[in-house]
């Protein structure tokens, strides 16, 4: 994987001081530094015919206004995982077809790092210090990528071994890169899981942009497996195609093959999901693109889906070739329905404090 390189980085005055700020001066030495009032008025000076791309090209380093801590929207009439987002940056550098952050971010497609790390630190400590009986699973790629930016921003490195020392709380950083020398060193403490959204080579090299390959990633899970940590794996977003069983089947089979299955914490799968406004967006920025031939419809929570029969097929499809590789790893659907889980594994939880418990059975006090 190439590894990201701005043309600059805007800093706020006032985080010149900040951790991450010598790391970036550490990782970037002859990529300019301009120290500005208004980051984000700077950066949209200039912005092009896409702004999308522009946004990508300069990394802003700013404090986050605001909580750090989320829970996780989920989706309307879906069944939730009861999840908890942190946001430590705005936007990813890769670029993938189907990004939602496209849409999403349209207004304010920056690519934004927070300095005030020792915020984020406070705030999860009140948190889960105010509410010890509940455990809590906390995710950092909500709206990016968890890893792609470690080796500039250290981001890991100062917040790992806090959340490893913590009794009450799982912590997912979900990447699609193979940036991971920042973990290896650290020791988790079966607090941390680090996982992989996956698809097949010929999904990446047609929709998935400057990320890291298949077997890239692969690698650095098993890197990770090797340093201690739980893995998990998202089969998210499949994709429908000619010849798509074979893709699938393949690359169930060869992570299973490289990994310990006893080490994945979940699994989950998930089929490509869009909106019209995204959609419009895809075609606009992607034009040759072929992952909107396939029919989709318009569920009730305002996203683009196949129809469900076809998710059912896939979903079940997946779920054998799974099993046939480990009979008793933790699978679950990402934003579906009562229906579709029923269907698929024959139960759905009842609540999303069932889902949340079972995906932290054994864990906690
Ligand atoms: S890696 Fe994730 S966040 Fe980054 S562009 Fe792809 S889908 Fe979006």
């Amino acid at each position: 994987m190439q590894p990201y390189k701005p043309d600059a980085v805007i800093v706020d005055r006032g985080s010149e001081g900040s951790v991450v700020h010598g790391n970036l001066q550490r990782a970037l030495p002859d990529v300019p530094f301009v120290v500005v009032d208004d980051p984000e008025e700077y950066a949209q000076l200039d912005s092009g015919p896409d702004p999308l791309a522009h946004g990508k090209q300069h990394l802003l380093l700013m404090p986050h206004k605001g909580e750090f801590l989320k829970k996780c929207p989920g989706s309307d009439g879906q069944v939730c995982c009861n999840y908890f987002v942190i946001n430590f940056a705005s936007n990813c550098p890769m670029d993938c077809t189907y990004c939602y952050l496209q849409d999403y971010l349209a207004e304010n497609p920056a690519l934004k790092i927070f300095s005030n790390v020792d915020d984020l630190l406070r705030e999860s400590q009140e948190l889960l210090g105010r509410h010890r009986e509940f455990f809590f699973r906390i995710g950092t790629g909500e709206i990016t990528d968890s890893l792609a930016l470690d080796s500039l921003i250290g981001f890991a490195a100062e917040t790992v071994p806090f959340f490893a020392e913590q009794r009450n709380v799982l912590l997912e950083l979900k990447t699609k890169s193979d940036c991971v020398e920042g973990l290896l060193g650290l020791d988790p403490k079966e607090r941390v899981v680090v996982s992989w959204s996956m698809n097949p080579q010929r999904v990446i090299d047609a929709h998935e942009s400057l990320t890291a390959s298949f077997e890239e990633r692969l690698d650095a899970a098993v890197r990770c497996q090797e340093a201690g940590y739980k893995l998990g794996f998202h089969f998210d977003p499949m994709v429908e195609y000619p010849g798509w069983e074979t893709d699938y089947r393949t690359m169930v089979e060869r992570t299973f093959a490289c990994i310990d299955a006893r080490r994945v914490a979940w699994l989950s799968m998930g089929v490509l999901r869009t909106t019209p406004s995204l959609k419009r967006i895809m075609r606009r920025r992607f034009p040759d693109t072929r992952i909107l031939s396939g029919e989709q419809i318009l569920c009730p929570d305002g996203k683009m889906r196949y129809f469900q029969p076809l998710r059912v097929h896939m979903y079940r499809k997946m779920l054998e070739w799974i099993r046939q590789a480990s009979p008793t790893v933790f699978v679950y659907l990402c934003m579906e329905t009562r229906e579709v889980w029923d269907q698929v594994f024959g139960f759905f939880p009842s609540c999303e404090k069932e889902l949340g418990e079972r995906l932290t059975a054994g864990l906690g006090d």
